[in-house]
């Protein structure tokens, strides 16, 4: 039978929204008083030379522990971002990342750097500038051992909505500082290429879809070998994210590409996990 519409004035919301609702507020509340009481945490996935296979950074992954699970960022990263948190998270994020970096430093850990995670609220809050001397300065780090990740669409959404490119104007005054840029999940953003040339990062992060069908997809090796040698003319690193299997590695090293991370490595870890891998290796 056909479904009666029903009329019911006084109803606005349906009981699916209405719980939705409460949920959203719920997340909201408790996303509040992590930022508050500093609940987050934050995992480190190692990056090594593929060519040496030595470790040359780590990247630095928030993580919401809660009483039942951890939250994967990909849940909660969008949540912050619509409730006004972000900011406030990346900044804790880095803070941390920071004065791991300079902790591991006395405890015979080269890290040469740690990559951070921004967004592109983060990037174009004016005291973004302001944040990361301050950060050097608290941690006695140089510049050149931070590695700033910006999504190609964070990049382009920029570029649309302000007609010139105030990321890219934020991220050069960040070069000029002496801290590495990269493009962070490269390939799936955007068809344009046009930005790239704008821009002079230091290093392309080949997402991890083109990695997963590297072994058995001739179009995935093309476009993979294609971002390599385009990053490579442009003076630019090229690491990719991902990899899971000894056949990726190897074909990627025949390739060329520069830096990898990825299972086959290691998984993100916690910071007393990643130092007794580095301890150990
Ligand atoms: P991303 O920056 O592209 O980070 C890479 C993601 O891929 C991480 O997921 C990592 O755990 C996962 N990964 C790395 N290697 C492999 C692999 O071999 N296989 C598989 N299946 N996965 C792998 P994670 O930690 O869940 O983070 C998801 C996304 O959340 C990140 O993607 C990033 O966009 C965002 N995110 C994480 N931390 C932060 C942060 O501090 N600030 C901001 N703004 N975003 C963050
Ligand atoms: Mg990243
Ligand atoms: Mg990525
Ligand atoms: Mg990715």
């Amino acid at each position: 039978t056909a479904k009666k519409v029903q009329h019911t004035p006084y109803c606005l919301f349906s009981k699916d929204m209405r719980q939705q609702l409460s949920y959203l507020h719920e997340i909201e509340e408790s996303l509040h008083r992590a930022v508050r009481e500093k609940e987050f945490q934050v995992h480190y996935q190692p990056q090594y030379s593929l060519h040496s296979l030595k470790l040359v950074g780590a990247e630095a992954l928030v993580r919401w522990p809660r009483s039942d699970r951890m939250v994967s960022p990909c849940e909660f990263i969008p949540l912050a971002e619509k409730f006004g948190l972000i900011s406030a998270i990346g900044e804790f994020v880095f803070e941390t990342a920071a004065r791991q970096l300079q902790a591991w430093s006395h405890c015979k850990i080269e890290l040469p750097r740690v990559a951070i995670n921004t967004s592109s609220t983060q990037l174009l809050a004016g005291n973004f500038g302001d944040v990361v001397e301050r950060i050097l300065q608290e941690n006695q780090l140089t510049a050149n051992r931070i590695d700033i990740e910006v999504t190609e669409s964070v990049m382009m959404k920029n570029i649309e909505r302000n007609g010139n490119n105030e990321n890219a104007n934020c991220l050069s005054t960040l070069q000029e500082k002496g801290l590495e840029i990269s493009i962070d999940d490269f390939g799936t953003g955007y068809s344009s290429l046009s930005y790239i040339k704008h821009l002079n990062v230091d290093r392309i992060k080949i997402d991890k879809s083109f990695i997963d069908d590297i072994e058995f997809n001739k179009e995935a090796r093309s476009i993979v070998r294609a971002i390599i040698k385009m990053g490579h003319s442009l003076g630019m690193k090229v690491l990719a994210e991902g990899i899971e299997t000894p056949n990726q590695l190897d074909i990627l090293k025949a390739l060329e590409c520069d830096e990898g991370q990825g299972y086959l490595f290691s998984k993100p870890l916690d910071a007393a996990k990643f130092e007794m891998k580095c301890l150990s290796a």
